[in-house]
């Protein structure tokens, strides 16, 4: 685990997050070599939740195309504004002495 490399993710441009690969193309709708963003998992399940693969392939197909539609930029708004207040991360920032 590399814990220096901060990951982003490309749609909420939340810094520090864990993130999975998003086919902007669905594999289903034939994306399988097709661009893939790197999303954090709030957002990715958004996507997924709020589109079906096939709304994702025809209309959707660009990070771009994602960020202007009604209600991904309405959550959108809404999870920038959350920024990392609310997710606690793994850290140990107590140190100890460690006695040998
Ligand atoms: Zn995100
Ligand atoms: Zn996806």
């Amino acid at each position: 685990m590399n814990l220096t490399e901060e990951k982003v993710c490309e749609l909420c441009e939340r810094k520090g997050v864990e993130t999975t690969v998003h086919h902007l193309v669905p594999k289903e709708e034939g994306g399988r070599n097709m661009a893939t963003v790197n999303l954090c998992i709030p957002c990715h399940r958004q996507i997924h939740a709020l589109y079906s693969n096939r709304d994702l392939g025809l209309r959707l197909n660009t990070l771009e195309k994602l960020k202007k539609d009604e209600k991904i930029s309405r959550y959108l708004h809404w999870i920038k504004k959350q920024n990392n207040e609310n997710i606690i991360r793994i850290k140990n920032s107590r140190e100890r002495r460690m006695k040998k």
